[in-house]
């Protein structure tokens, strides 16, 4: 039996990283997805050990190895951390040495933020608690990602936004007992305890805007989802938001649906639309100047075309003639709102901005004037006109190549939304992979029959 896990997904596995031989992965699908953060140290760690031996142990003190992710350089290293055996009013403890490691000022670590892992081990992150300095690494290992609601205070070390707490180094350590107490017994850091402790730092973070690839956070699915946001105006105008940006919203602290889109539906991949309220430093936008000047800062006409029915109802505010759009829920103001897929596929920027672009240049054009006068052959034909698969492909395919000629590489790579599976399918391929199995397993027994009967 092997005690050992898989640093990405906890599976147990006896299988070793052959250079490091301090991280296991259940597969090497698992490994491919740790390497770019475990390939800054695993080869490291044995040139650390010969260049940075171990400090011989005295009566009172060892050393165990730790991790730090410095203030002033990009890649996190390897230190030495001195374990202290100090008698307290007659009983013994141990403690770590690591306000050496963080500008030495003793009493500034803290390590009210000891995070259990599991039941019988966990690893400390102490950090320099007066440091205003950014911490480089993390900078550097978070680069291109930012927390979309970055309203956590600065205080909060496990938020995306407030990495800015100078160096910090993660022990590791396991429960034992001594004397009938339970005893903090420090052990060496391995490279399984790099991934554990780097997603500490976006820990508590639901939203994570994806400004830039990045090849050290994980936001793969099960446990995050991919959405867009559609900025609202005000974001565009007084933020500097891009009106498509994706991102990654965490499984189990999404809210779907607020809306479904009916034209994505008629396309094949149904979206599901979420849209969010003013913040009150939003709602201060109702006074500003430019908003009269460059139009209502609360409209985001681009997510409600998603909404646009093909029988809106007269008069309403969804109405295809509609002029200015904006979202208002019982009187609430709202701002951006988040798309996403309703069977859990991943969608992409690009694939939303063709689609609302769709909606307003294609679809409301030619439904504009149609309000009035709405019969079910009208309809019918623009049902089959424009909300069929081959008829947005094609339009998609325009809009690549126009912006790929205006110059814009990055949509070199972009794909239109693949269509759902209906479920029924699934159900038939799952029992096909069942009877493949079960003729397998029959092979395989009658194989062994024979065999026995030699
Ligand atoms: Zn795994
Ligand atoms: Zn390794």
């Amino acid at each position: 039996m092997s005690s050992l896990k898989c640093a990405i997904c906890d599976a147990e596995t006896s299988l070793i990283c052959s250079v490091c031989k301090s991280a296991s992965y259940c597969s090497t699908e698992c490994q491919k997805k740790d390497l770019p953060l475990h390939k800054l140290l695993c080869d490291k760690l044995e040139k650390f050990k010969a260049t940075h031996p171990r400090p011989k142990p005295t009566f009172t003190s060892s050393h165990k190895l730790a991790l730090r992710f410095p203030a002033s350089r990009k890649e996190p290293e390897f230190i030495w951390v001195k374990i202290n055996l100090i008698n307290e009013h007659g009983k013994w403890r141990l403690n770590s040495d690591i306000a050496e490691h963080l500008h030495g000022k003793v009493g500034l670590v803290d390590l009210s933020c000891t995070q259990f892992v599991h039941p019988h081990y966990g690893i400390d992150i102490s950090y320099d608690d007066e440091a205003i300095a950014d911490s480089q690494c993390i900078a550097y290992l978070l680069d291109g990602c930012e927390s979309v609601f970055d309203r956590l205070p600065r205080s909060n070390l496990a938020s995306i936004a407030s990495a800015s707490c100078g160096s910090y180094v993660v022990t590791r350590w396991v429960k034992t007992a001594a004397d009938n107490r339970p005893l903090k017994e420090y052990q060496d850091i391995t490279l399984n305890d790099v991934r554990e402790s780097f997603a500490f730092f976006y820990r508590d973070v639901d939203c994570i805007e994806i400004k830039k690839p990045n090849p050290f956070v994980l936001l793969k699915q099960p446990q995050w989802v991919s959405r867009v946001i559609i900025s609202c105006r005000g974001e565009e105008l007084f933020q500097g938001k891009r009106k498509y940006r994706q991102v990654a919203i965490r499984h189990e602290k999404e809210k779907w649906y607020g809306m479904i889109s009916s034209i994505s539906k008629d396309l094949g991949f149904p979206l599901g639309l979420e849209p969010y309220y003013a913040a009150w430093h939003e709602e201060a936008w109702r006074d500003q100047k430019l908003a009269a000047k460059h139009g209502d800062p609360f409209s985001n006409p681009e997510a409600l075309n998603l909404m646009l029915g093909i029988n809106p109802m007269k008069g309403s505010e969804t109405s295809w003639n509609s002029a200015e759009i904006r979202f208002t829920i019982t009187g609430k103001l709202l701002t951006m709102v988040a798309v996403g897929r309703i069977d859990q596929q991943d969608i992409t920027e690009k694939q939303i901005e063709v689609l609302s672009r769709y909606c307003t240049d294609i679809v409301h054009v030619a439904m504009q004037d149609k309000d009035n006068d709405f019969d079910e052959d009208t309809k019918k034909a623009i049902l089959q006109k424009y909300l069929c698969k081959d008829r947005f492909n094609a339009y998609f395919d325009e809009y690549k190549a126009k912006k790929l000629a205006e110059g814009d590489a990055s949509w070199a790579d972009a794909y239109p939304p693949k269509p759902s599976t209906p479920v029924k399918e699934d159900a038939k391929e799952e029992d096909e992979r069942l009877a493949k199995r079960r003729k397998v397993m029959r092979d395989i027994e009658s194989r062994l029959g024979e065999k026995q009967n030699k």
